[in-house]
């Protein structure tokens, strides 16, 4: 079995993807045509990240089920601990075994619903930090667990150092890697990669990248994460308001220019937040010459 680690060590540069769970038949052969038109650049890894609850769930265990039997590409499978028993994680974590999936992104994830900032209640007889998570998956036999990491630190966080102290704990745990929120500026990569360092947590930290092409959307996501402001990208997503192609133009630019620095900065790989489109990151992969190498080439044609 392939682990993440294995793939990063190979000559880069770099990229992962990641997919959310669909919701319906519809959406799923949206996310089909996405992994057809990516698998032939090779990344790194796919991730498939675990919905709120229910019937998503289930739909994540099938997609990337279907990802590491059906196409040629290494499934990340995310598991949070909300609402989750320890049983029950057990048994969530055994179905991926049984299908060869062997690399999980362990995560605590968010309360439900659609508040960010209500109260975490852990399961009665569940885990409460994601390092519990991390340890619970490496105990359970030959698994390979990457988590989380945030630029300007998790919301719920009191101050850096905690953030960090916590993030290390996680590394202790056993994870191997990590992947950022989406961030919007290297500078905070790199900040968040040498606090890691000094902590002792030295893994590979892949930058979260997703190409932000409104001010409205730019917007949510700062309500959504709690980042902070990337002021110079705000005011000229501002300025040109309520003209699509134009805000389009300025994201892409952004994103591709992030990403040469991010890569200059030894960024072990790019991940890309695809809200499962192929578009955008194949613009982005193609300005950065990570799309031209003949056995990369048909996906550009598709
Ligand atoms: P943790 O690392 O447990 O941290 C949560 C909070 O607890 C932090 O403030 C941390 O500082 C604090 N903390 C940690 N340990 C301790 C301790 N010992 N004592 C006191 N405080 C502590 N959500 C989903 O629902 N599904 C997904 O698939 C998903 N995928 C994601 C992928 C990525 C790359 C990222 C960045 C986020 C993802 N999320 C997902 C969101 C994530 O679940 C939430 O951001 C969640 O609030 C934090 O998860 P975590 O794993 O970082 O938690």
């Amino acid at each position: 079995m392939v682990t993440v680690r294995e793939r990063l060590a190979a000559p880069g540069p770099h990229f992962s993807v990641e997919f959310f769970p669909p919701r319906d038949d519809a959406e799923e052969s949206t996310l089909w045509l996405a992994i057809r038109k990516l698998e032939p650049l090779r990344p790194a890894f796919v991730s498939v990240t675990y919905g709120a609850g229910g019937s998503r769930r289930d739909r994540t265990i099938r997609i990337t089920e279907r990802i590491a039997a059906e196409t040629t590409l290494l499934p990340v499978a995310h598991l949070t601990a909300v609402g989750h028993s320890v049983a029950e994680l057990r048994h969530v974590i055994g179905s991926y075994a049984s299908v060869g999936v062997r690399n999980i992104l362990a995560l605590r994830g968010d309360p439900p619903g659609e508040d960010p900032s209500a109260e975490w209640i852990p399961h009665p007889q569940g885990l409460n930090y994601a390092s519990d998570l991390v340890a619970l998956t490496c105990s359970l036999g030959d698994f390979h667990v990457g988590v989380a990491a945030f630029p300007d630190m998790h919301p719920r966080s009191p101050d850096l150092e905690s953030d960090t102290r916590y993030f290390a704990e996680k590394i202790a745990a056993g994870a191997e890697y990590a992947i950022t929120q989406m961030l919007f500026s290297a500078q905070d990569y790199i900040g968040l990669r040498d606090r890691a360092l000094a902590a002792g947590a030295d893994v590979p930290i892949l930058p979260g990248i997703m190409p932000v092409t409104s001010y409205a959307r730019l917007m949510r996501i700062i309500e959504l994460s709690g980042q902070r402001i990337p002021t110079d990208l705000a005011e000229r997503l501002l300025a040109v308001q309520g003209d699509a192609a134009a805000g389009r133009e300025i994201g892409m630019q952004h994103a591709i220019q992030m990403s040469h620095q991010l890569l200059a900065e030894g960024a072990p790989a790019l991940h890309f937040y695809t809200f499962n489109r192929s578009k955008a990151t194949l613009e982005v992969l193609a300005a950065l010459g990570m799309a031209g190498t003949p056995d990369r080439e048909p996906a550009l044609q598709t």
